[in-house]
This record gives C-alpha cells, sequence and structure tokens, in this order.
C-alpha cells in the first residue's frame, strides 16, 4: 500500500465500532452512529485519526447489520480502509481489524474505541511518540475521585489509596507485530475476554507505558452521555448561517406602498410584477442566502404570470420553509428601509408582527428599521425605494 509515497514504516488506527452500543438509547440505533452536531459519532472518531499527520491508514471495524449504517454515515478519504466485520467481543473485533492490516507494512497500530469522538491530536502525538521507545503506550488519567471499596453488605470496607491508579483512555498505541502476537497468543487460549488491548498486552508480559490523556476524551456510554456531547457539540461548534438580501423598486404614480407586509397609504406606489414589498423581497432573498438555496427569482421568475400582482407574503412563507427543509432554525431576521418617505417608525411594531405572523418567529427576534438617503440619489429624489436584510439560521442538521 502507498499512501503519499510512504511504503514502509507505516503508522494504522484501528477503530472499534462493533458493538451494539444500545446503552446510549435503544430507539435510536447503535450509539456510534447517531448524530453529534449532524454527522454521524463514528464519522467524528475516524475524521480525528484520517486528519492526523502521524497516521498513513484507518480501518473502522464494524457490525455485520450495520453495512449501510456506516456507508451512510462515512464519506471516503484517502487514508480510509474498506471496513472489516467484527467478532462477538472486543477482542475479536481488534483482532479482526489487526487481521485486514497484516501485509500492509504496518509497524504502529493505534486502538480506538468509535465511543470517543472528542479524541484530540495532542494525544495522539503523545502515544504515538512514546512508540519511539515502547511497544505499548496507554493514555490515561490519575483517578481524582476517592475510592471507596463495599463489602457484601453495600457498606464501606475501606477507602482504597488512589495514589498510582489511573483511568484508562485510548488510543491504546502498540508496536503492530507484538499486539498482533499476543491476540494470536489469547485466542489460542481460548482467551476472548480482554476488555482492552493493554490488558492484553499485559497478559503477555509486555511493559506498557502511561502518557497523559485528556479529560475531554470521553467514552459516549449512556443515553445521558449522549445528551452532554451533542449539547458539548452544539455550545462549541454550531453552526450558524448568515444570509443578505438587497431589493430596489421604482416609484411610480399611485395611493399605497405594501412595505413589510404592511400596506400604508402613500402620494406613490411600488412598481412590480408583485406587489414590489421591497422588505420582504429583501428578507426573502436573505433567508434564501442563508441555507444557499436561490434567490427569489430562481424559485418565483418574474416572467411567470401566476405571480403577477402577487402577495409577498407567500414568497417569504416558501423562503421559511426552504430554510427548514434544509434543517435550519431561524433565530433573527433584520430588515432596512431606505426611502424618504412615507415614515417608517409608527408602523415599525405593526411590520414586525406581519412579518412575525407570516414566518412564526415571535417579534422579539425581528428588527425592522429605517432610514433616508439625505435626499440624494434615486431614493433621495424619490424615484425607488430600496431594502436590505439580514437573517441568521442555525443548522440542526445537515442541509
Ligand atoms: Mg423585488
Amino acid at each position: 500500500m502507498e499512501i503519499h509515497g510512504k511504503t514502509e514504516d507505516l503508522t494504522a488506527a484501528i477503530v472499534v465500532a462493533a458493538g451494539r452500543g444500545m446503552r446510549a438509547g435503544q430507539a435510536a440505533g447503535p450509539k456510534q452512529y447517531q448524530l453529534l452536531g449532524g454527522r454521524a459519532v463514528l464519522a467524528r472518531t475516524l475524521d480525528a485519526f484520517t486528519a492526523h499527520p502521524s497516521v498513513d491508514m484507518v480501518i473502522a471495524v464494524i457490525h455485520a447489520d450495520d453495512g449501510d449504517l456506516y456507508a451512510n454515515a462515512v464519506s471516503e478519504h484517502a487514508k480510509l480502509l474498506p471496513p472489516t466485520l467484527g467478532g462477538a467481543t472486543r477482542q475479536q473485533s481488534v483482532a479482526a481489524g489487526l487481521g485486514a492490516l497484516t501485509g500492509k507494512n504496518v509497524t504502529r497500530v493505534l486502538i480506538h474505541d468509535a465511543a470517543r469522538p472528542f479524541i484530540d491530536p495532542d494525544t495522539i502525538d503523545r502515544v504515538v511518540t512514546s512508540l519511539t521507545s515502547h511497544a505499548a503506550v496507554l493514555p490515561s488519567l490519575p483517578v481524582a475521585d476517592t475510592l471507596k471499596r463495599t463489602g457484601a453488605d453495600g457498606l464501606i470496607e475501606a477507602t482504597v489509596d488512589r495514589t498510582r491508579l489511573y483511568a484508562a483512555q485510548t488510543p491504546q498505541g502498540f508496536h503492530f507485530d507484538g499486539i498482533l502476537q499476543a491476540h494470536e497468543k489469547a485466542a489460542d487460549a481460548g482467551r476472548s475476554d480482554f476488555s482492552d488491548d493493554t490488558g492484553l498486552a499485559e497478559w503477555v508480559g509486555m511493559d506498557v507505558l502511561i502518557v497523559d490523556g485528556d479529560p475531554r476524551n470521553v467514552k459516549i456510554t449512556t443515553a445521558q452521555d449522549m445528551a452532554q456531547a451533542q449539547e458539548k457539540f452544539v455550545m462549541s461548534a454550531p453552526d450558524v448561517r448568515v444570509g443578505h438580501g438587497y431589493d430596489t423598486h421604482q416609484l411610480v404614480d399611485g395611493d399605497h406602498v405594501w412595505l413589510c407586509g404592511v400596506k400604508l397609504p402613500h402620494t406613490q406606489s411600488l412598481s412590480g410584477h408583485s406587489d414590489a414589498d421591497v422588505g420582504l423581497h429583501a428578507l426573502t432573498d436573505a433567508l434564501l442566502a442563508a441555507v444557499a438555496d436561490g434567490d427569489i427569482g430562481s424559485h418565483f421568475p418574474p416572467s411567470d404570470p401566476q405571480w403577477k400582482g402577487a402577495r409577498s407574503d407567500q414568497f417569504l412563507a416558501h423562503a421559511v420553509d426552504r430554510v427548514r427543509a434544509h434543517g435550519g432554525r431561524i433565530t433573527h431576521m433584520d430588515v432596512t428601509l431606505v426611502c424618504e418617505a412615507p415614515k417608517i417608525g409608527p408602523h415599525r411594531d405593526e411590520m414586525r408582527n406581519a412579518i412575525s405572523n407570516i414566518t412564526g418567529i415571535e417579534a422579539a427576534r425581528i428588527s425592522v428599521k429605517a432610514t433616508t438617503n439625505e435626499k440624494i440619489g434615486f431614493v433621495g429624489r424619490n424615484e425607488g425605494m430600496v431594502a436590505m436584510a439580514t437573517a441568521t439560521v442555525v443548522m440542526e442538521a445537515d442541509g
């Protein structure tokens, strides 16, 4: 295998994802395929390794039932090998991953739990670097809580000295041949119950070096862990989009204008194919822009006679539907009207309420403001009006 011109002395990562992981919420399916900020836990875990410069190839070990889940969740990457199928226990799944890497010139292997998507590059670095001097490396954290041991009666029997006690994390790093032989030896001995690979390394008498883990590198096990991980993800990296819209219409002879969904008596009217509501048109474009879904002209072609004289509230309502279809939630809308007359201030709240009624967004998240153009330019000469708008959308699913 040739990766980036490198053909030997390669470092591989095995991501173990074959468990049923139902404790994190039975209805939602195996936890490694549940979504964190719009991407599967497993996809995020694999990303951490394919993105790391010291890792040359990555393979996931999956359950035989999960082929479709995997194909839907994980995108192709030059470093990513096709997944291999796991066994009945974690140990057997790791052995399957090691088997799939045999003959690929791998000298170092990192073995990682799919349910630890928050693995950081520095921890991976520490493990890989230590493999130059040691055959087995375990990232871990000193135990911080005071530990108690109870008797069969549930009462405390003793306080356990926590000095020199560590909580094991992954990725656990090994010289490839060493851990492969250890797995073969365990299988030959009829053992299939090792819950982690350093446990197996200890069993064959390998020295295992401890390096610092990372407190953020938590394992998602329960439904509560999953909820906390999702919350952390939303808080740490919300996918916020801001769309901008601009519109202008000519002022002609007439007796009213439509602005932001409100009909105002005026000495002129706005000219246009529809009701020429510049405010709603700019806002419609801002919403479509936030989800990169074209513009008002592409959704409602002016050449189409059905939009002649149409009320613009249906354009805005359609844009709101498009935002939702892309998985977006509208958090804020802002419209600026630029005109010499009529006065907007007295109608501001009516306009905010009109937009609220059309969009279903509370008026507190809707801003309407106005300015004149200081009597200069086409707006200053009352030849036309301008509207500008922004819309802020938080993406809650892949769009
Ligand atoms: Mg327009």
